[in-house]
């Protein structure tokens, strides 16, 4: 498979290029120049397949050309080490649980996913050299990115956070894991970290002596693989009878997730209509209702890992249909919401069904409840364990969540990172002598 890019003024690139660099050299997203329909035999018996195996479906589907299919399957094995079941909230609103992977974080899955096929790569050629992941991330991206590639050899990550700007948990989950992974601490903000990384890679001497490359979620590795999520719900509820006006509701920041439910639906995936559900930054929302796309600054809010002002993906998807606003919005529908309606919403949900919402997917939740139609059966993307914003849910809801075994033992792990400032010179002197 080969794959442009959404600006249209770089070079075709095969999978492994798109891999490696992540982001085409016009800055465009790659794009994959076909979208293959699965076949009618494979809807029909899905229900009775279980997630690893239709993953491997959908991943033959997209990959099959560029990867061995003996290593594919056992990359989508590895990857999904877990299952991703919907769980009836209240009737006809279901709950897809994304969250039950290693950091019980949705992106566990295309972190790990890229890790592997970055990995396959990295193999094939020649000189085997290290390859370098940096990461900026306010929270959850470093966590999922950092165990993902966890032990994954030829790999080391640099995972650049904003010193006392990350909740404990999360600065657990990438700075307790030695290996592989160093975590650096900056001091300064979020965009601080990001400069860095994104000055790191224009930096000629940098790029000589040491080779880099980002995880973000606009690599094709990391995001369409998020497609999986979006066959399995059907799947499960197809086996409850309960398929057939299926509404897919997505809580979406970067709009990575949706767009790969997207690319299921242009695979052949039934789905009558989506969703995107956003917190108070409104850009996709106000797209659809005027036609125009006007990025902004972001603004704070709840559900911070939604906290975005000029959605990445939105180019993938404005590209997958032509650019047509028509088409984007006959399909896709949007909501906004502040916090205290994400905070009414969680207390609401829980008062009435005993379902813990974390505050993004109480985003997803209630645009459900707000528009689902006669005949439809709404499931929304539950993005994020409660318990990874126990200080939150547990204020807004006066509980006390119970903390998973598995997030428990992060916090067990010995803090370890490197103090940085904010000066680019300074990084760079510290790369160089890696
Ligand atoms: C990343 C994230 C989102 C947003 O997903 P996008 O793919 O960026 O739209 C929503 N909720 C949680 C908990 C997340 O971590």
């Amino acid at each position: 498979m080969k794959y442009y890019s959404t600006n249209g003024k770089a070079p075709i690139a095969d999978l492994h290029k798109a891999v490696v660099k992540g982001l085409a050299e016009d800055r465009g997203l790659y794009m994959p120049e076909e979208i293959k329909k699965l076949p009618k035999a494979f809807f029909d018996d899905i229900q009775d397949m279980k997630f690893q195996d239709i993953a491997y479906n959908v991943a033959s589907a997209f990959f099959g050309e560029d990867v061995d299919l003996d290593a594919l399957k056992d990359i989508v094995y590895d990857t999904l080490s877990f299952d991703c079941p919907v769980v009836e909230v209240k009737e006809n609103i279901y709950s897809l649980e994304l969250f039950h992977g290693p950091t019980l974080a949705f992106k566990d899955v295309g972190a790990r996913f890229m890790a592997r096929l970055l990995q396959y790569f990295i193999r094939q050629e020649a000189n085997h050299q290290q390859v370098n992941v940096l990461v900026a991330t306010s929270g959850d991206t470093g966590s999922a990115v950092a165990n993902g590639f966890l032990g994954v050899e030829g790999i080391h990550v640099y995972v650049l956070y904003p010193k006392g700007k990350v909740s404990p948990i999360q600065e657990c989950q990438f700075t307790t894991l030695g290996k592989n992974i160093t975590a650096i601490e900056v001091d300064g903000v979020f965009d601080d970290c990001q400069a860095l990384v994104k000055n790191a890679f224009m930096d000629e001497a940098l790029n000589q002596h040491m080779k880099l490359t980002s995880a973000n979620s606009i690599n094709v590795a990391r995001f369409l693989p998020q497609a999986f999520y979006y066959f399995n719900a059907y799947a499960r509820m197809k086996a409850l009878g309960k398929a057939d006006q299926l509404v897919m509701c997505v809580p979406s920041g970067n709009f990575g997730n949706i767009c790969a439910a997207l690319f299921g639906h242009a695979m052949g995936l039934p789905i009558k209509r989506f969703i995107a559900a956003n917190n108070a930054n409104d850009v996709f929302y106000n797209y659809l209702q005027t036609g125009r796309y006007e990025p902004k600054a972001s603004v704070q809010t709840l559900a911070n890992a939604m906290d975005v002002g000029d959605p990445s993906n939105f180019a993938r998807i404005y590209d997958l249909y032509g650019k047509s606003h028509e088409r984007i919005s006959s399909l896709i529908s949007g909501a906004t919401y502040s916090d205290d309606q994400i905070r009414e919403t969680m207390r609401q949900c829980y008062l009435d069904t005993k379902y813990i919402l974390d505050p993004h997917g109480a985003c997803g939740y209630q645009a459900l409840a707000d528009g689902l139609q006669a005949g439809e059966v709404g499931v929304f993307c539950e993005t994020a364990h409660p318990a990874k914003f126990k200080e939150k849910v547990d204020n807004i809801l006066g509980i006390d969540v119970e903390i998973p075994d598995r997030l428990a033992a992060f916090m067990k792990g010995k803090k370890q990172s490197v103090p940085m400032t904010k000066d680019f010179s300074d990084f760079k002197a510290y790369l160089m002598k890696q």
